[in-house]
């Protein structure tokens, strides 16, 4: 089978691999579709992502969704045949934060396609994808593989919203309208609240319009446009930072309102900010942080599978995995391109 096998900077090759044989509990399944994420294309542009080098060759990918072509020994949950969505989340099930329902956080986690531990976690941007039952999410035969492959963004988002509480009848605010925030949108807005959205480029703010957001805001072109006199100490209930720019995390703390809430769910480039720290104080701002996901996939399967979430309009573009450079290269280009999947 081939793969899509990250040699060095922005030197990706689709290349045949050998298929493992199956242990007890596994599944082949045959890949059909994959969704790039943004840490992908950390992993693309600069071989590492954060404080984690790439030190060998590494498959991409951990967005992903196809059908089952062969069962191993004592498989009982899927069928050969089966359509399925899988969880890229290999929590290690005995730690104390597996133990108290924060798998996310767990001490021994194996995440697919990261460069976390040696040797990685290879990913599933190939052919085919060895991995045990329980990481199979069975999804009906009308949803296409590449909305089931949207599971994973959705579940980061269902968990960044965990952190926000009830959002019925409140006001939201997203910084940051890439495939990320475009789904907080999608996902607030099927909680109940109202939500704001900026960016520093038009596109995406099109698309967070298809997704029916209630005010978008160009950043770049009007600045200070989220900004309402009406509302000197701010007007939203919860933000969610998903731009990772230290000038978008300061517009959410000017504009969360005192007692608000603002979750952290964007990587920095630079993780050094400096924050307003008085501010954060004199309005009671809660500030908080969300990483991965934990038991949220299956539910994010349930409500793209049943359509009541319609993530539509962030499928972009889809390649062949032939074409995997031109891919990665579009998804890296935000006037073009939102999420972006290659098909196997
Ligand atoms: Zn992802
Ligand atoms: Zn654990």
């Amino acid at each position: 089978m081939k793969a899509v096998v990250l040699h060095g900077i922005e030197d990706l090759r689709v290349e045949p691999r050998e298929e493992r044989p199956l242990g007890p509990g596994e599944v082949r399944v045959r890949v059909e579709s994959g969704g790039i994420c943004g840490s992908d294309l950390h992993y693309f542009h600069d071989h590492r992502i954060g404080d984690f080098p790439v030190r060998e060759l590494f498959v991409l990918g951990h967005e992903g969704a196809g059908t089952v072509a062969e069962v191993g020994p004592g498989v009982t949950l899927v069928a050969v045949g089966d359509r399925v969505a899988i969880n890229p989340s290999h929590p290690c099930g005995q730690c104390a934060y597996c133990r108290s329902d924060r798998e996310q956080l767990c001490a021994d986690m194996l995440f697919l396609g990261s460069s976390r531990r040696f040797p990685h976690a290879q990913g599933l941007f190939a052919e085919t994808f060895a991995t045990h039952e329980r990481q199979c999410v069975k999804v009906p035969a009308g949803t296409p593989s590449r909305v089931a492959a949207l599971a994973e963004p959705l579940s980061v988002v269902l968990h960044a919203l965990s952190h926000a509480g009830p959002l019925l009848g409140r006001r939201v605010l997203v910084t940051g309208a890439g495939p990320i925030g475009a789904i907080v949108l999608a996902a607030a807005r099927l909680a109940g609240a109202t939500v704001e959205i900026t960016d520093v480029t038009p596109e995406p703010l099109r698309v967070a319009e298809a997704l029916g957001a209630d005010r978008v805001h160009d950043v770049a072109a009007t600045p200070g446009s989220v900004a309402d006199p009406a509302f000197p100490r701010g007007r939203f209930d919860a933000a969610f930072e998903c731009s990772g720019h230290p000038a978008a995390l300061a517009t959410c703390l000017d504009q969360l309102a005192p007692g608000g809430t603002l979750v952290q769910v964007g990587t920095y480039a630079d993780p050094k900010v400096s924050l307003p720290m008085d501010r954060l104080m004199a309005k009671e701002i809660t500030l908080k942080s969300s990483f991965r996901f934990a038991r949220d996939f299956p539910v994010a399967v349930d409500l793209l599978a049943s359509g009541r979430i319609d993530l539509g309009p962030v499928l972009s573009h889809e390649f062949a995995a032939a074409d995997a450079m031109e891919a990665f290269r579009t998804a890296s280009d935000r006037r073009r391109s939102m999420k972006v999947h290659l098909r196997f």
